[in-house]
């Protein structure tokens, strides 16, 4: 067994400086070192590491397909692979991966720590532990491996700030993988997404500037998909439309997603051709719509792919 390390950063190989934890190289270098040694993980590995080494706050498309174009130059010679990176994006990147690696043969497995490896009782041994596991066990897709669960990497959210147990994936019967005869990479592009959400008395302006701004919108919702029915947001959604920008539509509620057409205070969306993401994470929204807005130039096409379930990123 050969597994492939991809560090990128994240607080499991931080130290404490004077302004917060902040990535060090070695870190995560010498915790492998110590769990090969203690037998603790028995398969080959090799490292590569981001350079520089980044909280994940600073994460961007490009690191994804930095990432991406790591994972098809090891596909061939490994047989699973582990990404390690910070938990407060982690999400983001699992449901990128998974839209941007058609037709893996290999499990990928993100992991990360809430406490660093530099700290008494920190998490990200056993994480790293477990995620080995799973990169030579799991399924062909992409994973998620975090405080003892294996979970689908386009569903999964971070659901606790503080806590070891900081992710969450509601259930879906699609495993995280894009079929495909061979592995092939979609880069993601210079293409610009906004997430807005709407609330009380709000100044629909900013959708209105996010239209005239960027390639796409994801908007959260209230509940099962109701908005409010203000002349702005109308007005906003309509130049939406007319400037070919989707816009695709989510819950603010963590479970159970929307429900296109269930009140008539959600039929402002219908109306204006919004796209119903169902119960998708804001985070495999984001990533989809980017992923959408890369792939082709057409906007018929890119409704085409912001319709289709492409691997299990929702339930049903
Ligand atoms: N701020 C850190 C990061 O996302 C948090 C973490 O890794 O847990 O890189």
């Amino acid at each position: 067994m050969k597994i492939c390390v991809i560090h990128t950063g994240g607080t499991i190989g931080m130290v404490a400086t004077e302004t917060g934890f902040a990535p060090l190289n070695g870190v995560v270098e010498a915790e492998l070192e110590r769990l090969r040694t203690a037998g603790e993980i028995s398969a080959d590995f090799t490292l590569v590491s981001a350079d520089p080494l980044i909280d994940s706050a600073n994460a961007a498309p490009s690191d994804w397909n930095w990432i991406m174009a790591q994972i098809q130059n090891a596909h061939e010679a490994c047989d699973g692979f582990v990404v390690t990176h910070g938990t407060d994006t982690l999400a983001f990147t699992a449901a990128a991966l998974s839209f941007g690696l058609q037709g893996l043969q290999k499990p990928v497995v993100l992991t990360g720590a809430m406490l660093a490896l530099t700290e008494e009782g920190s998490d990200g041994s056993r994480n790293l532990r477990d995620a080995f596991r799973a990169a030579e066990q799991a399924a062909p897709g992409v994973w998620v491996q975090f405080a003892g669960q294996l979970l689908h990497g386009a569903r999964v959210r971070k659901s606790h700030s503080s806590e070891f147990d900081a992710f969450k994936a509601s259930a879906t019967d699609q495993a995280p993988w894009r079929a495909a005869d061979q592995l092939q990479v979609i880069p993601y592009g210079a293409v610009s997404a906004v997430i807005a959400a709407v609330a009380p008395g709000m100044n629909a302006d900013l959708i209105a500037l996010a239209a005239e701004h960027a390639q796409g919108i994801v908007l959260r919702c209230y509940g099962s998909g109701t908005v409010p029915e203000g002349l702005g947001l109308r007005k906003a959604l309509q130049a939406a439309r007319a400037k070919d920008v989707p816009v695709l539509a989510v819950s603010q509620c963590a479970e159970g997603g929307i429900s296109l057409g269930t009140y008539s205070a959600g039929a402002l969306l219908q109306e204006t051709g919004a796209i119903d993401g169902r119960d998708i994470t804001v985070e495999a929204a984001y990533a989809k719509l980017l992923h959408a807005l890369s792939a082709t130039q057409d906007p018929i096409q890119r409704r085409a792919i912001l319709e289709t379930r492409l691997c299990g990123e929702w339930a049903t």
